[in-house]
């Protein structure tokens, strides 16, 4: 079996960022890339909010950045897949697809989570061609535009609200005749001006060849239809942590979020930690993932510092 001090599962701006600090502590980490090397920001273009990036930069090409970074530290990045873990005992077991058996004396999380989509087929095929999930990410394209947006909760109230100082009109497209997000949220939405609500309404198809030109939605209560023109649809339907792994052992909110102790990256079990949006459904950003990457890494170093290990 194949022992590993530093186990970093996943590779996105928290996994990544860990293994850079990992690595210059020497602690000699192993990223396991997972199933969507890179994470969210290869489903993105421009990325213009990172620090350190003045003209910007497209989502792929920093991961990519990270990714050289993290090697160059000495990280040693894997394109497999962990399908089984054990948590159990003092050391790590972990499986991976090919069936390779390793333990690890510090684990630390960075898994992500994955937008929810519509699932239609005129989604996929427009996907960052106005469709986004990130409304902070790819809002700024859309400035003076008419855009849609779906989802009723917290996320979709308050990338409501982000777009309405950018764009010209907001269609917020809520499948109910209620929203689910917080009273105040609800309140601040129905007071813009530029957020028109469509009620009891769901996508029906996104229209547009090479880009996004308008919505036909469905009614479901009235069963009607109508077509919109605008520029983009932004989706905002609720996220899932990639947390299925670790049910068995590590603690999670009733959205399947893992918990991390109060200012510090620790979860339940001793010498595990976990990072980026697996543990954050507020925030959610590149730089704040890449920061609590940071802190899992420190973690992560001290924990083994006092084992001696
Ligand atoms: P939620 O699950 O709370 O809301 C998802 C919304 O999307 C609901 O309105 C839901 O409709 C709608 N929806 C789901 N599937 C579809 C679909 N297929 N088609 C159309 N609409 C759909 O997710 P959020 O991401 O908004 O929030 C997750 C958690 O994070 C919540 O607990 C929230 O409070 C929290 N949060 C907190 C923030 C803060 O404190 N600042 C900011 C953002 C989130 P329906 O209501 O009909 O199910």
């Amino acid at each position: 079996m194949e022992k590993i001090k530093c186990l970093v599962i996943g590779s996105g701006p928290a996994g990544y960022t860990a293994a850079i600090y990992a690595s210059r502590a020497g602690l000699n980490p192993v990223v396991y890339a997972g199933p969507e090397p890179g994470g969210q920001l290869m489903l993105t273009t421009d990325v213009e909010n990172f620090p350190g990036y003045p003209d910007g930069v497209l989502g792929p090409q920093m991961m990519e950045d990270f990714k050289k970074q993290a090697e160059r530290m000495g990280a040693e990045v894997r394109h497999e897949v962990i399908t089984k873990v054990d948590f159990s005992g003092d050391v790590h077991l972990i499986t991976t697809e090919m069936g390779h058996e390793i333990e690890a004396e510090s684990v630390i999380i960075a898994t992500g989570a994955s937008a929810k989509w519509l699932g239609l087929e005129s989604e996929q095929r427009l996907m960052n061609k106005g469709v986004s999930a990130c409304a902070v990410c790819d809002g700024f394209f859309f400035r003076d535009q008419v855009v849609a947006l779906v989802g009723g909760g917290d996320t979709a109230a308050e990338e409501a609200l982000y777009l309405s100082k950018i764009v010209k009109k907001v269609y917020m497209i809520v499948r109910r005749d209620e929203l689910r997000a917080s009273k105040i949220m609800q309140k601040r939405v129905m007071e813009s001006d530029k957020i028109e609500i469509v009620w009891n309404t769901q996508i029906k198809e996104i229209l547009g060849d090479q880009f996004v030109e308008g919505v036909k939605l469905i009614n479901t209560k009235e069963n009607t239809e109508k077509e919109i023109e605008l520029a983009a649809v932004f989706v905002a339907i609720g996220h899932k942590p990639n947390t299925d792994l670790f049910k068995e052992y590590l603690e999670m909110d009733d959205q399947g979020y893992l918990i991390t102790e109060k200012s510090s990256m620790k979860t339940n079990v001793e010498g595990v930690f976990a990072c980026g949006d697996v543990q954050d459904k507020v925030y959610r950003q590149a730089v704040t993932a890449a920061g609590t990457g940071c802190m899992a890494a420190l973690d992560a170093e001290r924990y083994l510092a006092e084992k001696g290990a």
